[in-house]
This record gives C-alpha cells, structure tokens and sequence, in this order.
C-alpha cells in the first residue's frame, strides 16, 4: 500500500502550511506509532513534526543525555517532561522514572549538569530527543547507547584530607567523579570554595551521600541534620540555620520538652478548662508551627464552652481591647 498525505488532509485542515509539508512524515509516523491515529492525531502530529528530521537509519539507542542547571532536581526534569510527553500522546512509560546526574569535566561550566534518562521504548528516542530539545532550553539532548555507571558506596574515598589544615574536603570524595581530581583539592579554602562543595554534593550526589552509613558520611565532612531530617551539610554554618528551622527536627524534640512548664504556654493553660489541658498539651507537641496566639482562638472557645453561665463574657473581658 502506498502512502500519500491524502488521508490525512481533513486531519490537518486547520493547520498551516507547515503542516502540510509534515503530513507525510505525520501519516507514516501516526500509523506506526498510535493504535488509533483519529483519536490521537493532533497530538501524534506534534510529536511526530518534532522529529522529522530523525531518520529510521539511526539505531535504536536506549538512553538520553542532556545538559540542566545544576539545581535542577529529578522532581521537576520528571514533572515538565511527564507533561511534555503527554502532550505528544507519548505514553508515561516510555522512560524510567530514574535520572543519573554527573558533573562536567570542567571548572567553568560548574551552573550545569549532564542527566541520563533511560528510554524504554527506544523507537521512541527520536522522538523524546526532540522533545526534550523544545522542552528544555539549550538542552542539547543526545541519544547514547550505554549509561555511565553510577557511583556505589565502594566509590567513597574515605582517607583523610591531603591537606590537615582544610576544614572541609576540597575534592569530590567520589572517585567516580570529575571533581574528585585524582585525590587533589580543587575547591579553594574559604567559604566560597566550601559553598562550591557543598553545592556539587547536593546536586549531583545527594542520593548516594543520604544513602551512606552516618560514619562514612562525617567522615568525608558532611552532616546529617538529625536521625528523622535527611538533610546533609558540609557548611557548619548551613546546618545550624537549616537545623533552626527544621520542622522535622523540632517535631522530633518537642515530645520531649513539657509544654505546661514553658512561660510563654501560660497563659494559655490558665485560661484552658481542666478537662481539656491534655488535649492542648497535645496540640502543642505535635504542632511545632503552633504559638500562643495561633492557639488562643480555639481555648477561647473551650473556655466559653465550658461557662455557659458567662455569655456574652470572654476570658479577657477584663482588659481593654
Ligand atoms: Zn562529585
Ligand atoms: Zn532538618
């Protein structure tokens, strides 16, 4: 049978003339990749126009590689181009749910990082490429044949710093990395080199750092916030401002603390009914955002509640408001 972009004129009636010089490759690719190309064939079209460049003489390959800024986390590579695909009619499992991240051999393209998707579907890397090309700026997508290895727990270099007087690691401590620099220092000593450091393990090794056992971890300078918060620190001065603030960490230790002997809870449990100061003993312990004041409207309101005999009076209704 003979293809012609007939068939699919009514399909592509309100595009342009772009559209037509694409029908062919549209109609060869909606009949090879979409079961039913009348329901789907907007968007087929879409996906199918990206790629007509591809021909069917490149080999299949099985893995994308890309460039992204280096705070770009899998949550929202994952999240744009889950919706990217959808769009393009590419069903969601097509790719792993995995991401490698590795970082460029190069001290100057240090705001970005190399990601490796895996595609399962390989008769769609052409495709995907093109998709992640539009989706992602400057993404300069590439399929590739094999991954590169991710860095196990065997690739942590554990032996103490070269140098005795830094006080942070000044290499990746990951032999597999770029960055580990054949066990030399690479990061200058003062903060903006530690910044530096700390920003290279975050983005491109978070998982295998979280992943380590506590000792391993210190051992190459970094810290972990507490046994419930995973957050990992190689900056002293990071870990206390995010400790300051770590709803999981406060959670953790306010169990601990009785609430009713804190100064500023005083007031309140004065004006709590005896009945209810279990339950705002446990509102406090297991609310760290709570204060004073957030909680002052609802034991107001137990305190009406267990005076009826008061009304209109309020608890305060002594002061001046
Ligand atoms: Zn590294
Ligand atoms: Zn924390």
């Amino acid at each position: 049978m003979s293809i012609t972009t007939d068939p699919s004129r009514d399909l592509l009636a309100d595009n342009d003339d772009l559209a037509s010089q694409t029908s062919t490759h549209v109609n060869m690719l909606s009949h090879t990749q979409s079961p039913n190309p009348h329901h789907h064939h907007k968007r087929t079209r879409d996906a199918a126009s990206l790629s007509t460049s591809s021909t069917s003489d490149n080999p299949a390959h099985s893995y994308i590689q890309f460039n992204t800024p280096l705070q770009s986390t899998k949550i929202s590579i994952f999240s744009t181009l889950a919706s990217a695909l959808a769009n393009a009619s590419i069903p969601p499992d097509s790719i792993s749910n995995t991401i490698h991240f590795c970082a460029f051999p190069s001290t100057r393209i240090i705001d970005e990082k190399l990601a490796f998707i895996t595609i399962l579907d390989p008769t769609l890397t052409p495709t995907i490429v093109s998709i992640i090309r539009s989706t992602f700026d400057l993404s300069l997508p590439t399929p590739i044949d094999s991954l590169p290895t991710p860095p196990s727990h065997s690739d942590v270099d554990t032996t103490n710093d070269p140098d005795p007087n830094s006080q942070f690691p000044r290499n990746c401590r990951i032999i597999s990395c770029p960055f580990y620099n054949g066990g030399t220092n690479i990061f200058s000593h003062d903060p903006t080199g530690m910044a530096m450091a700390q920003t290279h393990g975050h983005h491109l090794h978070l998982e295998l750092l979280t992943s380590l056992p506590p000792t391993t971890l210190n051992a190459i300078g970094w810290t972990c916030c507490c046994s419930t918060c995973p957050h990992i620190f190689l900056s002293p001065t990071d870990l206390r401002a995010h400790q300051s603030n770590c709803t999981l960490r406060i959670s953790t230790n306010t169990p601990t603390l009785d609430p009713t002997t804190l100064p500023h809870w005083t007031p309140l449990f004065s004006i709590c009914p005896d009945s209810r100061k279990t339950e705002l003993t446990t509102i406090i312990r297991t609310s760290p955002e709570s204060t004073p004041t957030s909680l002052f409207p609802l034991i107001s309101q137990w305190f009406m509640e267990s005076k009826p005999d008061h009304q209109p009076a309020t608890p305060f209704d002594h002061h001046e408001l």
